[in-house]
């Protein structure tokens, strides 16, 4: 089984992302496995401290090291391959390439930052990739956490509903394809003498002119 653990400061954010669609069917299928852990747990004063001003002074507050390296210790798995990854939007690009790459592993670890960042030694140290879901700048961690839990679970057997599904669109050489798609009705009219129409070629029945429509008009998202 594939298992999911987030650490995050706003574990609230996933309560409806875990109970919707195909996610929430996965989980029921024990499929996959998403845990979601309060870093607060991992602290031990009486405030539940989890952040800090940064050194060498600036506005805005930074994610400790210690309650992270103690709730990644704590989540780990004892056998299995797993991967440790820290969101910011300083790191690796996230691509359809790298989520093949993480549905190899049986585990994957998430640290979600949340104000100015998390401390460069996680980086380091602890994480082994730091991920940038795109090159914008994000309040925290939690939605790259979901972008990339959506993406590599539907390429775990068994997600989507039909197995068919995922092969439907594999290209034969790098990657699969995403194309335009259109159904009933064929023709919509928002008004009068104002027609949206679904191109022909698709209406024809003819799968070698579809084929090459949709590898005209589609992109290839490479594996
Ligand atoms: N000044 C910080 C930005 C903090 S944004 C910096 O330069 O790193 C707060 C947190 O949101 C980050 O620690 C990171 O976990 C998350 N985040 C924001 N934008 C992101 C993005 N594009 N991709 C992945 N994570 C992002």
């Amino acid at each position: 089984m594939k298992q999911f653990d987030i650490i995050t400061i706003f574990p609230g954010l996933f309560n409806s992302f875990l109970k919707e669609s195909l996610i929430a069917r996965a989980l029921k299928k024990r499929i996959i496995k998403i845990n979601i852990h309060n870093l607060r747990d991992w602290t031990s004063d009486r405030h539940k401290t989890v952040d800090d001003r940064p050194f060498g002074g600036g506005l805005g507050m930074t994610l400790k090291i210690e309650p992270i390296f103690k709730a990644v210790q704590d989540v780990k798995k004892k056998r299995g391959k797993y991967k440790v990854v820290l969101f910011s939007p300083r790191g690796k690009k996230f691509t359809q390439q790298r989520a093949h790459q993480f549905s190899r592993s049986d585990q994957l670890i998430f640290i979600c930052g949340r104000y100015e960042g998390v401390d460069e030694r996680v980086a380091k140290h602890i994480a082994d990739v730091e991920l940038s879901i795109g090159d914008y700048v994000l309040m925290g961690g939690e939605l790259p956490a979901m972008v990339v839990i959506e993406t590599v679970a539907r390429l775990v057997p068994g997600v989507l509903g039909k197995p068919q599904l995922l092969k439907e669109r594999v290209t034969k050489t790098k990657g699969f394809i995403e194309y335009p798609q259109y159904t009933r009705p064929k023709v919509f009219s928002p008004k009068k003498e104002v027609t949206w129409k679904v191109p022909n070629v698709l209406l024809s029945g003819d799968h070698k002119k579809i084929d090459e429509w949709r590898a005209k008009h589609g992109k290839t998202i490479e594996k």
